[in-house]
């Protein structure tokens, strides 16, 4: 059984790794660099508290996999669980946390519903009479997707896997018995395609004539040097109703980010501007500011850089074979660091038709939005 993967970012990586694992013979085709696409411009977070069972469950089954990083793949991902704080400002907002928390205990995670003078102990400067509630899980935390891709990628070479940086993907075409994938320099015929391209999945399938519904958007975040001390273990704070949010960094500087405009365009995923743009910084830190008196007008903001989420109109991945040996795996819409170690297992099951994997990933199915039957994650930012 041969794989072709399109994108060598953790998705493409992670299933390249899941792939090889199980015996198949697997090349990842990049166009870039390796991790040169959205997933070297993440945040790095990693959670447990979403607001959709699959979501909970692609986490659960992927945290192990963060935890036992270095000793499986010889490289330090900085893995650590200060928690995340999610804040509501609202009733509507908090009621959803009561029943988002009864969904994640019921899974297993040891989330918890606060009231905002409890949410003080995780961040003491929190301007806790802006909020009506929060939810804090002490299992949240983050990684560094750099270090994360550079353990996979030689992990998968190791085990024989053929890693290709600088190969773009040009055509991909159905043949009588798998496909026929070009790239400028080498035709592959192959059993299964995994287009793991992210941002780029809509252009990637359309080269195989298939429709995905992924569009890109730009999301940025700013590195700042607050003007109080937030502590090195306080939590990832999100601001739910105004979806700002921010983390300790290193060294005493932290990362402001969140997504403000009413508009939000598809860019070109070739061309976007990937710089900080100085107005939303100022405005990130003013809404961090008034989340928690860290941020105040003494903050400097040192530098940042904008990516891009790939955003399906549910805000959940599409994990899915679509026509008979094209897999995607790709539409994570902000969440794809995280949740790339079971979708790996997860895709390696469609490829080899076993049944490893031990998240229910039908609700991630293609034809959700023909039926009708769309999630809706809350919880994002
Ligand atoms: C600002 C920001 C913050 C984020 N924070 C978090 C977070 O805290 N936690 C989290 O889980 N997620 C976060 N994300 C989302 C996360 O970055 C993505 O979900 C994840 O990196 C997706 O990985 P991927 O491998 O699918 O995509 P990518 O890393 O984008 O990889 C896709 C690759 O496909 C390649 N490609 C495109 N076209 C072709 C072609 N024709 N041929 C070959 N290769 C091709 C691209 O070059 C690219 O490298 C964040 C994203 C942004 C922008």
């Amino acid at each position: 059984m041969h794989v072709l993967i399109v994108g060598g970012g953790v998705v493409g990586l992670a299933c390249a790794h899941a792939l090889t694992d199980r015996g198949a013979s697997v090349t990842v085709c990049e166009a870039g660099s390796l991790g040169g696409g959205s997933t070297g411009r993440a945040a790095g977070g990693i959670r447990t508290q979403f607001s959709t069972r699959v979501n909970v469950e692609l986490s659960l089954s992927s945290i192990p996999v963060w935890e036992s990083f270095a000793d499986e793949f010889g490289v330090d991902i900085d893995y650590r669980r200060p928690g995340y704080l999610f804040l509501a400002r609202t009733d509507s907002t908090a009621d959803a946390f009561e029943r988002n928390v009864a969904m994640q205990n019921d899974a297993g995670v040891p989330s918890r519903f606060l009231d905002p003078d409890e949410a003080l102990e995780y961040v003491p400067e929190l301007r806790a009479d802006q909020f009506v509630a929060a939810t804090y899980s002490s299992v949240d935390g983050i990684a560094d997707p750099h270090s994360a891709v550079q353990g996979l990628a030689a992990a998968v070479r190791e085990a024989g896997g053929d890693v290709r940086a600088n190969t773009p993907v040009t055509d991909i075409e159905r043949t009588d018995d798998g496909w026929r994938v070009e790239t400028p320099h080498e035709t592959f015929e192959t059993d299964a395609v995994v287009c793991a391209a992210g941002a780029w999945s809509k252009r990637v399938a359309a080269l195989a004539d298939i429709d995905l519904p992924i569009a890109p958007r730009r999301r940025q975040i700013a590195v700042v040097e607050p003007e109080g001390d937030l502590p090195d273990d306080a939590p990832l704070t999100i601001d739910l109703d105004t979806g700002s949010y921010f983390r300790p960094e290193r060294e005493g500087t932290a990362i402001v980010g969140g997504h403000f405009s009413e508009s939000d365009p598809d860019v070109d995923p070739d061309g976007f501007d990937k710089s900080m743009d100085l107005e939303w910084a100022l405005e990130a830190t003013e809404r961090a500011d008034d989340c928690a008196a860290y941020f105040g007008p003494e903050t400097k903001i040192r530098n940042g850089w904008a990516g891009l989420y790939a955003v399906t109109p549910d805000h959940h991945a599409i994990v899915d074979d679509v026509a008979s040996g094209f897999v995607v795996a790709a539409g994570f819409s902000g969440h794809g660091f995280q949740h790339a170690p079971a979708t790996g297992e997860a895709v390696a099951d469609l490829c080899l038709d076993e049944d490893v994997c031990d998240v229910d990933i039908s609700p991630l199915s293609l034809d959700r939005f023909e039926s009708g039957e769309t999630l809706s994650e809350e919880n994002v930012a």
